[in-house]
Parts: structure tokens; sequence; C-alpha cells
């Protein structure tokens, strides 16, 4: 029932050219469920050929069109959820039905690409002379390498290919090797809906390796990647030695601000749930919980009980509410931060611990009032791991969410219009929800600032990346 994983070069799927494999294990039972063809250098030069074949031939295909075949790519994930949901639970760990949400929001993507791709208009500039026509005509990049993560194996892809697509693109994608049969699922979709075969590549290997090799390739017009600010960093600096366009989308530490004002019963709802979504590993995930005195009590009592009733599972049985982590290095990470929480003097109010000894759980923990030389105040945590801290002036609360050198997401609770304003302003994060959780849609702006990286994976923002701007003047003869 669960599918192994084959590259796809030039239209065909098949091995790597040294039938070379990676095992692919269940986070929930540790089992491994399946293999994942690895691709040599051999299979990356054939991918590249076809990328670049697939570039010339895709760009000339009108922006209808190719909206039209996306479409149809959208309608065949919506067909197929049910099967893409159970594989992506298997591999991933995440509950049934959060994995059936992903693969449908990702049908919206690219419906929602399949559409905007008609409207990447250019301009026509009035010129200074009589007879004379300036445009600005705006072509597709040309052949995109994407480096995807397997916390939303479906959604961070989606968002890339759909981009690339739209705007006449090829594009190369090195998927994620801990969860690649869901992404498989969604290439799968695209080919058969129309796209053809030398748009669109997907490999798995090594991870450095492969984008080692594809950045500086002169096929290669741009990048996009998802995952950590350490190697994010690593390959933003390759793709600038080779001049290379980049797509950034990294880690995160995320403020919530839960003001005085603030409808504390709402913040505790919407922000304990999004904080043990997908067992924390989010890069949105809110994480640094900055709680006004007068009401922390209130919130840290309902966010601790909401942690502790969480039902921890495996995600294909019913009533799970949280799965595993993903692999044993995330597990060792949580056990690490959580010992030096302790260590450094935070309180321990929930969790902490893992699960067993079978699979990766982990139990939704909650500290209070961290100290901020604490590992867990200043590092991503990626995990069900929460720290609520206090303050009593708004100047402290801002002052604490804009210390790190992260800006991907933040959240903020409060009545006061004032406040809200306040907050917008002075905030620095590439997204800003304010009394309710409303990040992520196709169709808004997706992306950090600072070392959250850079370019967006969503809006019409997103389509800018893919993009290139020509200039053409034109007199009469
Ligand atoms: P990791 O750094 O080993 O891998 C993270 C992702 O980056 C994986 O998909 C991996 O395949 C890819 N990767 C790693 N080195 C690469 C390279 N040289 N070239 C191309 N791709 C490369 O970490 P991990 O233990 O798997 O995940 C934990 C960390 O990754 C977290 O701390 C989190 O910050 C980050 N992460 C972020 C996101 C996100 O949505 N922004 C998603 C997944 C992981």
């Amino acid at each position: 029932m669960y599918p192994d994983t084959e590259l796809h070069i030039g239209g065909t799927w098949g091995a790597g050219s040294e039938r070379q494999t990676l095992p692919v294990l269940n986070p929930a039972t540790g089992e491994t469920i399946g293999r994942c063809a690895v691709a040599t250098q051999a299979d990356l030069d054939r991918a590249l050929e076809a990328a670049a074949r697939g570039f010339a031939a895709w760009r000339k295909v009108s922006p209808f069109e190719r909206g039209k075949v996306m479409r149809r790519a959208a309608d065949l994930l919506r067909e197929r959820a049910d099967t893409i949901a159970r594989i992506m639970t298997l591999e991933q760990g995440k509950p049934l039905a959060e994995a059936r949400v992903e693969v449908l929001a990702g049908a919206d993507v690219i419906d929602w690409f399949a559409e905007e791709g008609k409207r990447a208009y250019g301009r026509v500039i009035p010129a200074r002379a009589d007879g004379v026509l300036q445009i600005a005509v705006r072509e597709p990049v040309g052949p995109v390498a994407c480096f995807t993560p397997w916390n939303f194996p479906i959604n961070q892809a989606v968002r890339k290919v759909s981009a690339a697509l739209c705007t006449g693109c090829s594009v190369i994608i090195k998927g994620p090797e801990d969860t690649p049969a869901s992404c498989a699922a969604l290439i799968r979709a695209f080919l058969d809906a129309g796209v053809p075969g030398e748009v669109i590549g997907l490999v798995y290997g090594d991870p450095a390796a492969i984008s080692a090799y594809l950045i500086p390739h002169p096929v290669i017009r741009k990048i996009s990647f998802t995952g950590s600010t350490t190697v994010g960093k690593e390959l933003a600096a390759l793709a600038g030695r080779h001049m290379k366009r980049a797509t950034m989308e990294l880690g995160g530490h995320a403020p919530a601000i839960v003001f005085a004002d603030a409808d504390v019963e709402k913040a505790v709802t919407v922000l304990s749930a999004s904080k043990y979504r997908n067992a924390g590993q989010v890069c949105v995930s809110p994480t640094r919980f900055l709680v006004h005195d007068s009401v922390f009590d209130r919130f840290v009592e309902g966010f601790t009980a909401y942690a502790k009733g969480l039902t921890v599972g495996d995600g294909l049985e019913p009533g799970t509410k949280m799965g595993p982590l993903i692999h044993g290095r995330r597990l060792d990470a949580m056990e690490a931060l959580c010992a030096d929480a302790v260590a450094a003097g935070a309180n321990l109010k929930a969790g902490g611990k893992r699960i067993g000894n079978r699979g990766n759980f982990f139990e939704p923990t909650v500290f209070t009032e961290v100290p901020l030389t604490a590992r867990i105040m200043n590092e991503e945590p990626f995990g069900p791991v929460a720290a609520i801290q206090r303050f009593s002036r708004d100047e402290e609360a801002l002052e604490e969410a804009n210390r790190l050198p992260f800006g991907l997401a933040a959240y903020a609770y409060t009545r006061s219009a004032e406040r809200a304003t306040r907050v917008a302003a002075e905030v620095e994060s590439g997204m800003l929800s304010i009394n309710h959780h409303g990040l992520a849609l196709p169709e808004v702006p997706f992306g950090g600032v600072k070392d959250s990286g850079y370019g967006s994976e969503g809006g019409t923002e997103a389509l800018e990346g893919y993009l290139s701007t020509k200039f053409v003047t034109q007199a009469n003869f």
C-alpha cells in the first residue's frame, strides 16, 4: 500500500543509473515501508538536458493553455486526495485529516497559479519621441531547481512547481528523501494532466551533492529552497557566486504577543492548535509566546490544559491529534532543547520527554519563564515545545519579538486598534496575523525577512521570482 519512489527524468519514471535506493521509514513505527531512488550525477545531467529542452517548448505554450493543464492537475489531485493523504501520513506521520487538507490545499494552490499566470502583465512606457514604442515584457527566467523539505511534502513543492509552470519555466525538483512518495504523487498529477515530461524532473539523493551540482550548472537560472537558515545561507551564497536568482524560505522563531486587552480564550484556542499542528514542525509555528502579566496565568492554564489533553499517536489512528516527529534527529533535538531549558531554570508545565521507545513521539511540551540565554529562546525549536514568557510593558514585548535574527511569521492578540497598528508597524517579520491564524493561502504573500530569507511563495509576489523583465524599444522605419 506504500509505493516505492522512482526518479522522473525526461518523461520517464525509473531507478537511478547506479540503482541505489534509500529506505523510507514510517515515523510512527520506525519500520521501513519503502525505498526511494537515488540520482547520480549522470542522472542529474539527463535531468538538466531535459529541463533545457522542456523550457524551450513550455515557454512557447500560452499562459491560457498552461493554465488549462494545471487546472486538470488540480482536479486529479482532488480525485486522488484520499490515497495520497494515506501515503503522506505513512511517511510523514501527520494525522490523516491534516494530510488530506494538505493535498486539497495543494490543488487550490495549483488552481490559483493557473489563473495568475495569465496576468503576468508587462507595461507600455510612454516614449519621449513620436513613433517610438517602449515596452517592458515579462519572460520566464528559465529552468528552475527547487529543493523542498519533508514537513509539508506537497505544500512546499506545489508552490514552487506551480509558480514555475504558470510563468513558463521548466523545473527540476529535489524532493524530500524522508517523505518522497507524496511529493512524487504531486508530480504525477501534473504529468498525467498533460505537463510535458521534459518540463518537470524529480530527483532524490544526497541533498548537498545535488544542490552543489545543480545550482552552478549553466542550464539552471533560478533556485528556490525551503529549509533551515543554515543550509539556506550556504545555497544562497552558491547561487550568488553563479549569479542565479533565488527564493529562500527559511526558518523562523515566531513571536505570539498576547496583550492585556486580548480575547484570551481565543488566543489560547488558536495559538495552542497552531503550536502543535504537525508536531510543531512548521516554519510559521508560533514558538515564543509573550503574554501580558495580567492575563499570563489564564493563558498558561488554558494552553497547558490543551497540551496535556492532546491525543498523540499514529496519524492513521482515528482521534490522533498529533503525530510523531519526522526522524530520530528531531527527537534528539527536542530532548536536548528541553534538558537545556530545565538546566537554565525554566518552569516545565507539561511534557518534556519522549513517549515510549517505538516511533518518534514526543510529549506536547510547555515551558514558562525561560531565561533568554536558554537555547530554546534563540534556536528554532521545530518541534512540539512552547516557551511562554511574561511582559508588563508593550515595549518589552516588541523588543523581545524583534530580538532574534529571524523574521518569518508573527502573531498578536489585542482588542485595541492602536496596539494592532503599532505591532504591524514595528514587528520585523514577513507575515503578521492579528487576532486569528490567517497565513499561507495561495493568494497572499508568504515569505520572510532577515535570516528567514527572501522572496515570496504566495500571491502575485510569488510570480516575480520566476520572471525577468526585458525592455524593448522600437522606432518606426
Ligand atoms: P536538515 O538541515 O538536514 O534538512 C532540512 C531540509 O534541507 C531537508 O529537506 C534537506 O533535504 C535539505 N537540505 C539539507 N542540506 C541541504 C543541502 N546542502 N542542499 C540542499 N538541500 C539540503 O535538517 P532536518 O533535521 O531534516 O530538519 C530540521 C531543520 O530543518 C529545522 O531546524 C528547520 O529549521 C529546518 N526545516 C525547515 C523547514 C521550513 O519549512 N522552513 C522545513 C523542514 C526543515
